[in-house]
């Protein structure tokens, strides 16, 4: 629909207009630093920022009804920088003018509602939400949107010119820098990988983006410290989620639930792993942002999900209240392996917006879960055999809800979305080590008989000759090929003739 066609009292709303003043905000010692320079760290005590919008009461001269529509009509719009993260603007980076937008197809991916047997083996009513449906098959895409088009931004302002945007990866973030990175001219990028801890496919992914890619000996926390060590002595861009400005794309997440129930998050449930912490980080900031401007009237229940081999959040919160203290771990092989991090960067700002959502919501909604190896896999297996296209992470969350069901966090009366954090594909090497019985055994992992599956070759014994690439076969010989084949999968499927 063209802007002229849609009612008067949505038309000055329609297209957010660069406004506002956002701000860097310590989570340490609370001082708060102006917006033209890329931080990623307090300069007075070195704890993680958030950002916000120093003057966010504006958006609530704006009624949570009007702000329900307006959403709902700029969906109608075929404005590009619109498409994406950028239809919830002034919730996710209020003063970049959509000219600095960068969108490349991530966002408003599908929540498909699970069937009745997996409903029915899992206690509860639940959808998936497809992020493995991003442009580079994860979440991550939607915070790289973000902070690309921040950087974009301080380009076209003349506050920075050529950039080097450079990141430590699980696999997947680095997979989402590189693409964002290669669509602007003046960026270029470079990427961390823990060496043979990311998947083939995401190993793929920048070096076809053209990034310079570099892989280190260890795990995540150790490429972490080399990246942070650069970021602060050379003239860098850091992409790790330490940049506050991939939590704002990651918001987004949070925006499109709340939209796709039509704003009703009453007895709704969201589900999501947990390692370096961005994603629930931006979740809680997310619901909270749209509970604070009347958009949602209530605060959905989050669950974290940690694998029992990379749980440092999950032992946190074992803790009494009040006198926690936050220990890394280190960690052991996980098939949910973008999470297996046992430091993560933003735990800061976990415990600062769970403290606040528990609050405002008067009673605990925030819970932590463990699930093991086993059950990670389980369930991506079994939800993959009923039309999902879940990630080791998608399996890890779905466990997650399991558990939480189970343990009375979650009630059967309430809803979940859970989070498929990738595409299947990128992880199907795990896949393969349970079909083909491969897992070594610091995995913690056994296939389950019923849920394997392998391929089956079908060579007739009795013929002399079959098919080879360049050599066809031809007359009696190929009619017997096709004979005998077609009667072999005939028998292996039990078929009846007709
Ligand atoms: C990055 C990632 C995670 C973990 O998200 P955090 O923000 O680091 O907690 C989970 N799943 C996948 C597929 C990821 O790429
Ligand atoms: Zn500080």
């Amino acid at each position: 629909m063209i802007p002229e066609d849609f009612p008067e009292d949505i038309q000055p709303h329609l297209i957010p207009q660069a406004k506002g003043e956002l701000i860097y905000r310590c989570l340490g010692c609370g001082s708060e630093f102006g917006i033209e320079k890329l931080l990623y760290t307090c300069p007075d005590c070195g704890e993680v920022l958030l950002i916000y919008d120093k003057h966010s009461e504006r958006l609530r001269q704006i009624s949570g009804a009007l702000w329900r529509r307006i959403f709902d009509y700029r969906k109608m719009l075929k404005i590009p920088a619109l498409k994406g993260i950028y239809r919830y603007h002034e919730f996710i980076g209020t003063v970049i003018p959509l000219s600095s937008v960068v969108w490349l197809g991530e966002g408003h991916t599908p929540m498909v509602e699970a069937n009745a047997f997996m409903q029915d083996k899992a206690n509860i009513r639940f959808f998936f939400k497809n992020d493995g449906q991003n442009p580079s098959a994860s979440f991550k895409d939607r915070g790289m949107a973000s902070a690309m088009s921040y950087i974009r931004f301080l380009i076209e302002k003349g506050y920075a010119s050529e950039i080097l945007a450079i990141c430590a990866s699980t696999g997947d973030t680095s997979a989402a820098a590189a693409l964002y990175a290669s669509y602007l001219p003046n960026i270029k990028s470079a990427v961390l990988l823990p060496h043979k801890k990311v998947t083939p496919q995401q190993l793929s992914q920048p070096l076809g983006s053209g990034a310079k890619v570099f892989e280190i000996p260890g795990v995540f926390d150790d490429c972490m410290k080399v990246v942070e060590s650069l970021a602060d002595t050379y003239n860098v861009a850091l992409l790790n989620s330490k940049n506050a400005w991939r939590i704002l794309g990651q918001e987004s997440y949070s925006y499109e639930i709340a939209q796709d129930f039509d704003y009703d998050m009453s007895n709704k449930v969201v589900v999501v792993p947990i390692g370096n912490a961005g994603n629930i980080t931006a979740v809680m900031s997310g619901f909270l942002k749209f509970y604070d401007t009347g958009i949602i009237t209530e605060l959905p229940k989050i669950i974290g999900v940690q694998s029992h081999h990379a749980n440092p959040v999950y032992l946190y919160y074992q803790q009494d209240a009040g006198r926690r203290k936050f220990e890394p771990v280190t960690v052991k092989p996980s098939t949910a392996q973008a999470a297996m991090i046992g430091n993560p960067v933003s735990m800061p700002r976990v415990i600062h917006l769970a403290d606040e959502y528990n609050k405002k919501a008067g009673k605990q909604r925030v819970f932590v879960v463990e699930v093991t190896e086993q059950e990670i896999m389980d369930w991506q297996l079994t939800a993959n055999r009923n039309g999902h296209i879940a990630c080791t992470h998608g399996g890890e969350s779905l466990a997650g809800l399991v558990n939480a069901v189970n343990t009375g966090f979650v009630n059967q009366d309430e809803t979940a979305v859970v989070d498929s954090t990738a595409h299947a594909l990128k992880f199907a090497g795990f896949q393969e080590m349970y079909f083909e019985n491969r897992f070594p055994p610091e995995f913690e992992v056994s296939p389950r008989p019923e849920l394997m599956n392998a391929p089956t070759l079908v060579r007739p014994k009795d013929l002399t000759h079959v098919p080879a690439p360049g050599k066809p076969l031809d007359g009696e010989e190929f009619q017997q090929f096709v004979k005998r084949t077609s009667e072999e999968i005939a028998s292996a499927l039990a078929l009846t003739r007709r």
